[in-house]
């Protein structure tokens, strides 16, 4: 590919000025982009919440596939679910690019801009960053800070015996428009939206934390049995799920009647961005209020259970096996 000439032109601290254009103050934010550090204004009883992702290309995505300001938002998008999943208000993000040549002042304006429009949608800002050239691939690294009255926070480890467990939305849709990409087929438009511009449920998410509602919680990055399985150890439990009762879009299901063994993408599928947790069996009916509230369906998919680990059953009780439990990085898949 050509070196793009725009980019060699503009320079680190051009585009960073560009950057620095596109993004939004916000009362709370003191100094943003352009010193050595930011400066935020922080209340006195709020526990600071700090998450970091990194995206790499050819491993989180592909740029046949995805749009730059796609791209852009499902960066701020995956970062902001981290801290709704804890219950939290986002605040600042701090954006790490390594950029290739071959990329345009244009290509990464529309990223800055899709990345931006996230964060104001949420409340929050770009606050700084770091950039550099990259040798290789389009390298992404995000960290978020949020803020959550002191001891409100949500953590993995805090789910009871006998408590329920309940997902937000659909599960599978991300992992199954990916499954079509690499099999060359174009998903449907609402699949699509799904894995190039994920939601993150920061509204859910702090309702759960201020009510005391939620007792333990994860965002579903890695896979429903996997970030389950992270409760269930944290929290020192065993669960058992109703295969029938795992909420799946319409998208989802079309395809699943052509193809029922693909269920196994809302299992073990990544990337749904959906708040999975638990909640005290007497407290259900405020989880259905909630739903109402927020217009956001909140499903009861299971119990924990005095068992070990995650048991799948299917309408007719039989259990339901599952090849791989979710993604992991160095498990050679
Ligand atoms: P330093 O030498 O202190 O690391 P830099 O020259 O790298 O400073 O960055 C200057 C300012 O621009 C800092 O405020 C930094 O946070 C911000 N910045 C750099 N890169 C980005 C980026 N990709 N997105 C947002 N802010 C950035
Ligand atoms: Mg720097």
């Amino acid at each position: 590919m050509v070196a793009d000439k725009g980019l060699a032109e503009l320079g680190e601290f051009g585009l960073i000025e560009r950057i620095q254009q596109q993004a939004e103050p916000a009362p709370f934010l003191r100094l943003g982009i352009g010193d050595d550090c930011s400066i935020q204004a922080v209340a006195a009883d709020d526990e600071l919440l700090t998450s970091t992702d990194l995206l790499l290309e050819g491993v989180h995505f592909n740029l046949q596939w995805t749009d730059f300001e796609s791209l852009g938002c499902k960066s701020a998008a995956v970062n902001i679910s981290d801290i709704a999943a804890m219950g939290g208000v986002p605040r600042s993000l701090y954006l790490g690019l390594a950029v290739p040549d071959a990329l345009s002042v244009e290509q990464l304006d529309r990223f800055v801009a899709g990345f931006v429009a996230v964060a104001q949608a949420h409340g929050a800002v770009l606050a700084g960053g770091d950039t550099c050239r990259s040798s290789g691939p389009l390298v992404i690294s995000v960290t978020a800070e949020g803020t959550a009255p002191r001891g409100q926070a949500v953590c993995r480890s805090g789910a009871g015996a006998g408590d329920l467990v309940f997902v937000s939305g659909t599960l599978g849709d991300s992992a199954l428009a990916l499954r079509l990409l690499q099999q060359g087929e174009q998903p449907s438009a609402p699949l699509a939206g799904r894995h190039h511009r994920p939601q993150a449920r920061v509204s859910l998410g702090r309702r759960l934390a201020e009510t005391g509602l939620a007792t333990a919680m994860i965002d579903v990055s890695d896979g429903l049995v996997a970030d389950l399985g992270h409760i269930l150890k944290a929290s020192g439990h065993g669960a058992v799920l109703q295969l029938q009762e795992i909420p799946l879009s319409p998208g989802f299901s079309e395809v699943l009647a052509h193809r029922p063994e693909w269920i196994e993408l809302a299992l073990t599928g990544g990337e749904d961005y959906e708040l999975l947790f638990t909640v005290a069996a007497e407290r259900a009916d405020d989880i259905a209020q909630l739903a109402a509230e927020l217009d956001l369906p909140l499903t009861r998919i299971g119990t924990l259970q005095g068992i070990t680990g995650l048991q799948i059953l299917q309408r007719d009780g039989r259990h339901y096996h599952f090849r791989r439990s979710g993604f992991d990085h160095f498990s050679g898949r």
